[in-house]
């Protein structure tokens, strides 16, 4: 990285060439009482990702593309860079068309669902190799030293992973659940899903709470809770595992559109449920900003969703509740836009195309030709009986 970038990101200092580390970085706020300013500064601000509303070309996620390449933009991918990455995650190769990786892999479910989205476009990719993590935790630490690189589904301003689609878009597992021990469902049903749950309850309808349902992965989540205890009239947040506490049912996602205000915090890394409930139509509060996966940074805080800062207290998120409740109009117009933008820009195919800009912007930087593993073995579709588990 360039020495400057350095100096900018170890102080946290976001410049306006938007550093790696900096990007995404919600501009702190002070918790006033009036944010009618916040969200007609952003309206005022935001213009529309894509010149046409399909958005063909992919622009809508296209920003972070470049922004996660950038540190390698100078000096390119070389070969002595790729051999210290590969202790770090699973290689794959790109050669004419086909896709291979190392035989043995962590997470092999993982693999599969990742692989299943590359199938569809492998024909499309040029001759590339990649590296990629499928562990939750993102593996390439600012000013470690190492730079990578390596495909994360998940990073945080501290890290230079390179963020890819998480594995979770996929079909063929997802993260288990009680009622779901196969996974919380392939996007592209899960949306069709959502709409139809977000179509059954008109916001009139919607209980006028804060909803919260998840497992105890971050302490973030506890002020919430707490404000659940005192005030539950205002806020339902429980905890459906946490060691040694009582804990409640898991609700499904579409369960969820029930409620006007629903909570997003990150866990071990990004939540995967910021995406499913802003197809609720219900509006999301987004708490914290440290975890992003690829598709944050087109979201706008006050067009898209509210933002609450990782360190509210239980006071100031219920002086935000009692402010949303009070201007129930503002509030129904950004979850409207949260799930337009979900539904118009985060589709399968957005997903899938996400993978081959990626791809074919990170192939051009690569300074060493891709030189087929003997031991590697070729990634081929899943068969109808595999796809089960
Ligand atoms: N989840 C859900 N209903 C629940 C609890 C969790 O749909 O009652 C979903 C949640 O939205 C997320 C996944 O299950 O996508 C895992 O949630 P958890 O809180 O365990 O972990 P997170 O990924 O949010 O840290």
């Amino acid at each position: 990285l360039p020495l400057a970038l350095l100096l900018l990101c170890a102080f946290q200092v976001c410049s306006a060439s938007e550093g790696k580390c900096c990007a995404n970085r919600v501009a702190p706020w002070n918790f006033s009482l009036d944010f009618v300013p916040h969200i007609l500064h952003a309206l005022d601000q935001y213009r529309p990702c894509s010149s046409q509303p399909s958005d063909p070309d992919c622009e809508c996620h296209a920003l972070t593309i470049r922004r996660d390449l950038g540190p390698y933009a100078e000096a390119g991918i070389t070969r002595s860079m790729m051999a210290q990455s590969r202790r770090l995650g699973v290689v794959y190769q790109v050669i004419d068309g086909r896709i291979y990786r190392q035989p043995e892999v962590p997470h092999p479910k993982r693999c599969a669902d990742v692989e299943d989205m590359l199938l569809g476009i492998a024909g499309e990719l040029p001759n590339v190799e990649f590296i990629l993590n499928v562990r939750d935790w993102p593996q390439v630490p600012f000013l470690s030293g190492f730079t990578g690189p390596v495909f994360s589904h998940s990073v945080s301003h501290q890290h230079l992973d390179i963020m890819c689609p998480a594995w979770s878009f996929s079909s063929v597992s997802g993260p288990p659940l009680q009622r779901f021990p196969h996974g919380i469902g392939q996007w592209g049903h899960m949306r069709r899903h959502m709409a139809a749950a977000a179509a059954q309850v008109s916001w009139e309808h919607k209980q006028p709470i804060g909803f919260f349902r998840g497992t105890r992965s971050s302490t973030e989540r506890d002020t919430l809770v707490r404000l659940s205890r005192r005030s539950p009239d205002l806020v339902d947040a429980q905890y459906t595992s946490n060691v040694g506490a009582e804990t409640v049912d898991e609700v499904p996602f579409s369960g969820h559109c029930q409620y006007k205000y629903l909570f997003n915090f990150g866990g071990i890394t990004a939540s995967f449920r910021l995406r499913h409930i802003l197809l609720c139509k219900s509006l999301v509060l987004h708490v914290g900003d440290q975890w992003q996966e690829f598709f944050y940074s087109s979201l706008k805080p006050w067009v898209h969703y509210v933002p609450a800062p990782s360190n509210a207290t239980v006071e100031s998120l219920e002086q935000l509740l009692v402010y949303l409740r009070l201007h129930d109009d503002l509030a129904e117009e950004i979850a409207e836009r949260g799930f337009q933008f979900v539904w118009q820009h985060l589709r399968l195919q957005d997903v899938q195309c996400y993978w081959r800009n990626l791809l074919q912007e990170y192939a051009k930087l690569l300074k060493c030709r891709v030189e087929q593993e003997p031991e590697f073995i070729e990634v081929r579709k899943q068969t109808k009986a595999l796809q089960k588990f």
